[in-house]
């Protein structure tokens, strides 16, 4: 059988393959990165976070990424009972980047890949990783390129498996655990012809909180299309008359703000439902592999955090590797698991409060200090890691006494208000 010989190999070539592959190699670093898919494909995930702007720029794709002419995305508004509040990026805490886009991810990702290969990876199309055995001077894997069912072998120093829902190292370690979220269903297609602000509002991202279960994203393209999808209950979903399109439809039209917005639209997309997207793993990392970006832990898509621990993760991991090949000694459970726990603890805290209804009444408290607008501001942008956001450290607990002060807020109002 053909053999490969390599230092890194990468699984998958989404965004999180895409930067590690890139930093690896741009450090000098022999990669190769298999991708069972031929590009452009679709992925969901396509408001990004201002975050990902400073990871694109660390690993030299910003540019590449920027001169695409994606839309721009100052805000992120949650509409609520009639009301709605918008978090301008911009006012986050100093330092934060001030904005980002809304990116059609088949472009995109075609976009990190080509600058990958460009900055020296080796990435192949069309090759599909299907096992992965761990020996004491590396690791073998068993690759099918798919076109035309040949077998091969790659011999690798490190793996790094960034395959996405294809979970390659969690099945075959047996990494899988119960998430600590509920499954539940989203169904999504892109729209033309939605009523849409203007001026800097347009790039907007709404969040739409439904008056009966769940809630429905409106992410604007700079093509002309809008992504508009639902994430609800399974039970809820059942019960709504049709087939999942026609579903869908009745989903937006009981919600009035996005209905408003979306009367005049019409579906230019398939659609497409994914029952339970949740995703937990017992270890991110172990001898000779780590785990990277939706290959780890995939939460709830309501806060856009997707791609930008993808990216997180992969130019942590990357860095890590890098030095491990030089020598240097490598505390993975420090240097590694540490900050990704905590940047997806932080992330965990605000997707609970959102669905047991509690950040809803944080975010509509007209009381709310400025600062502690800006400090959320400064996590919806993505910026779980910085130590100077109370929000960054026991999100939990902030969440929940800030919670309560809104609750004791309104007790005191006059009923009248
Ligand atoms: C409903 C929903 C909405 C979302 N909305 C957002 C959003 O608005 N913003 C956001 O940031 N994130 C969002 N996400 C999350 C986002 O989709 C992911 O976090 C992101 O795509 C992760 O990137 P990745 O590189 O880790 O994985 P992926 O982008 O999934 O890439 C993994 C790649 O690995 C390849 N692969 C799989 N198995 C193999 C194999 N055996 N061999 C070789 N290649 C393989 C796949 O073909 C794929 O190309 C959403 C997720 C869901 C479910």
């Amino acid at each position: 059988m053909m053999t490969t010989n390599t230092d890194v190999l990468i699984i998958g070539a989404g965004p999180a393959g895409s930067a590690a592959g890139a930093l690896l190699a741009s450090r000098g670093r022999s990669a190769i990165c298999l991708e069972r898919s031929w590009f452009p494909r679709h992925v969901i995930g396509e408001s990004l976070l201002p975050r990902t702007d400073a990871l694109l720029d660390e690993i030299g794709m910003l540019e590449a990424v920027r001169a695409r002419g994606y839309m721009v995305k100052k805000g992120a508004v949650f509409l609520h009972e009639g009301r709605s509040e918008r978090f301008c990026l911009e006012n986050g805490l100093e330092g934060d980047r001030p904005e980002t886009l809304q990116v059609p991810r088949e472009d995109f990702d075609q976009v990190l890949a080509t600058e990958a290969r460009s900055k020296g990876l080796d990435l192949r199309f069309g090759q599909e990783v299907t096992g992965v055995d761990f020996r004491d001077d590396g690791a073998i894997a068993s690759v099918v390129d798919l076109e035309n069912d040949r077998r091969y072998e790659v011999h690798a120093k490190f793996v790094l498996d960034c395959s996405g829902y294809g979970r390659v190292l969690p099945r075959l370690l047996d990494l899988e655990r119960e998430p600590a979220l509920p499954q539940r269903v989203s169904c999504y297609t892109q729209v033309e012809g939605d009523r849409r602000p203007s001026g800097d509002l347009e790039g907007d991202v709404w969040i739409c909180s439904h008056p009966d279960n769940g809630w429905l994203w409106i992410i604007p393209f700079s093509n002309g299309r809008t992504s508009v999808g639902s994430v609800c209950d399974p039970d809820y979903w059942a019960k709504l008359p049709g087939n999942d399109r026609e579903k869908l439809w009745a989903y937006m039209q009981s919600d009035p703000a996005a209905w408003e917005r979306l009367s005049s639209a019409v579906p230019v997309a398939k659609t497409t439902t994914i029952h339970g997207y949740s995703r937990k793993v017992s270890a991110l990392h172990g001898d000779r592999w780590a785990l990277v970006g939706n290959a780890t832990d995939f939460l709830d898509p309501v806060f856009s955090s997707g791609v930008t621990l993808a990216l997180e993760t992969a130019v942590l991991a990357a860095k890590l590797v890098d030095r491990a090949l030089g020598g240097e000694s490598v505390e993975w459970d420090d240097e590694y698991d540490a900050p990704i726990g905590k940047a997806v603890g932080v992330f965990l805290a605000f997707i609970e409060s959102w669905y047991r209804g509690e950040l809803i009444d944080i975010f509509f408290d007209d009381r709310r200090t400025p600062e502690i607008k800006r400090q959320i501001t400064s996590i919806l942008g993505g910026h779980v890691l910085r130590d100077d956001n109370p929000f960054t450290g026991d999100a939990s607990g902030e969440l929940r006494k800030l919670h309560d002060r809104v609750r004791a807020g309104r007790a005191q109002q006059p009923v009248a208000e």
